[in-house]
């Protein structure tokens, strides 16, 4: 920061608001930004005294500062009407919003409840997690991924650390100006992780749980989702927004209500008997696309024909969830034996779902169905679950000390932290050295150890290498 203000009229200025809930550090990091100047804000005439606003120079552009704490006891109601109340002025006029977290506490429902609204308001955001001071520290930070607004910033206000970084940011995020010339300033490589720019939404959206239902010719969708149909009482009818010819059903179990998606590509399949084995794929694709949970129906009779497994690698490969449904359960004769060796088949099959939900029933007769809803819920789960970044890296300490990395070219890889980045499906961030050179035995093994331990079965898991230094 310069000594000196140019003499622009203080409006012409970018405005940088901080926001964030109370106590995760937002007057500190306005302390860092605006130093000692802050002692004038008292004095400016036309600032209000609960809105505290400083001016500072970051890498020789002039910017207010509006610090959004202490507004919170203002207004009424909850904590989130609070935030929201006090945010809502200043957002508005922002240039760029600070979103502050507190990386050891961790997101908390506040912060996810907050960063869902600074989304609708179409401000830049630049994502901070505060107090992430040390090692623990930046893995703790990478949780914010979550929140779906980029990248985070960890720092730590308190000890200074990260504050030249996060000047870099404001002004990398701020509108172009014709103030006095600006020095370029160039941006860091640690910053090219941004995995999570671009990236799908790690937050659950609102509304039903979203269900297809695929499989080979013959293995009884149809008669499933009758079925489902049937017991459930469902509400179906057209519904504008989907594929043409698609009906939108509605079922409801006791957790809420779940929209089967694509049964046109049920119905369209009884139309055009002769290319039905392609169809099948190329139908189960779509569908699939559109659902969260898919329940992949066999027929059991028949065992496990490739196709089926054809499919549930689609599945895995589109990273939803599956639920893999033995129909015909009546007509099969020894069902241990039936039952085992399908499951053998699908385990050393596909290595990838190890532990995949397994429900058998008859959708012909009904017995067993009432074990499919619970059982697409309980993946529903597994499939959204997030691991707390302090229990991931004690099993990851663990499990590197019980198995080092193997050496390549005689050196060996440093592994230093691993990070959820986000859910649906679960997607982990593996830091370290050279990870490119990570073997794929070692990474199955970290996938199916975090299998185990955190109790993730049958959801597709990603593991993400990033080399830091
Ligand atoms: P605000 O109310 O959200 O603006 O938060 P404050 O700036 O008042 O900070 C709340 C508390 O967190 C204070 O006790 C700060 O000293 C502390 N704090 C702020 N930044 C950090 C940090 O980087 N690390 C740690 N450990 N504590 C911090
Ligand atoms: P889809 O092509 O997957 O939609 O399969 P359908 O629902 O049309 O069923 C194909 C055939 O399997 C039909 O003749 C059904 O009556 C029969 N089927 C469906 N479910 C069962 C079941 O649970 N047990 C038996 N034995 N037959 C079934």
């Amino acid at each position: 920061m310069s000594s000196s203000f140019p003499s622009a009229p203080v409006d012409a200025l970018p405005v940088v608001v901080i926001a964030g809930r109370p106590n995760v550090g937002k007057s500190t990091i306005f302390n860092r930004l605006v130093g000692r100047r802050q002692a004038l804000v008292a004095d400016t005439p036309g600032v209000t005294r609960d809105r505290k606003e400083g001016q500072a120079i970051v890498r020789g552009r002039a910017i207010r500062i509006i610090d959004t704490a202490g507004l919170e006891e203002a207004a009424p109601d909850t904590l989130y009407g609070r935030m929201r109340a006090s945010s809502e002025s200043a957002v508005a006029g922002a240039d760029l919003v600070l979103f502050c977290i507190d990386a050891r506490s961790g997101i908390t429902p506040a912060d996810q409840h907050f960063a869902n609204w600074l989304r609708r308001q179409g401000r830049p955001v630049l994502l901070i997690a505060n107090k992430a001071e040390g090692r623990q520290g930046a893995a703790a930070a990478m949780e914010a991924f979550s929140l779906g607004l980029g990248t985070p910033l960890a720092m730590s206000a308190e000890h200074g650390e990260g504050v030249a970084d996060l000047m870099s940011e404001i002004v990398d995020r701020l509108p172009p100006t014709d103030l006095p010339p600006v020095k370029k300033v160039t941006r860091r490589s640690r910053r090219e992780d941004a995995l999570a720019e671009g990236e799908e939404e790690d937050v659950r959206p609102p509304g039903p749980l979203r269900l297809a239902i695929v499989g080979r010719p013959n293995a009884g969708k149809s008669t499933l989702l009758n079925r489902l149909l049937g017991e459930e009482r469902m509400i179906t009818g057209p519904e504008p927004g989907l594929t043409r010819d698609s009906i939108a059903v509605m079922l409801h179990d006791d957790e809420g209500p779940i929209q089967l998606v694509d049964t046109a590509g049920l119905r369209r399949k009884a139309r055009i008997d002769e290319t039905l084995e392609k169809m099948s794929v190329s139908a189960s694709i779509e569908a699939l696309k559109m659902a969260e949970v898919v329940i992949l129906v066999l027929d059991a009779t028949l065992g496990v024909h490739e196709q089926d497994l054809q499919i549930a690698r689609l599945i895995e490969r589109e990273g939803r969830c599956c639920v893999l449904a033995l129909n015909k359960w009546d007509a099969v004769e020894d069902r241990a034996v039936t039952r085992q060796a399908i499951k053998d088949r699908i385990e050393t099959s596909l290595a990838q779902m190890r532990g995949i939900p397994v429900v058998s029933f008859s959708a012909m007769t009904g017995a067993g169905i009432n074990r499919l809803l619970p059982t697409v819920r309980r993946a529903y789960e597994v499939w959204n679950r997030r691991v707390p970044t302090g229990a991931l890296n004690r099993w990851f300490e663990m499990m590197v000390e019980r198995h080092p990395p193997p050496l390549v070219d005689g050196r060996r890889l440093k592994l230093r932290y691993i990070t959820q980045a986000k859910s649906r499906p679960p997607t982990f961030i593996l830091f370290g050295t050279r990870t490119d050179q990570l073997p794929e035995d070692y990474q199955r093994y970290l996938v199916n150890g975090m299998r185990e331990t955190f109790d993730l079965p049958g959801t597709p898991i990603r593991l993400l290498l990033r080399a830091s230094s």
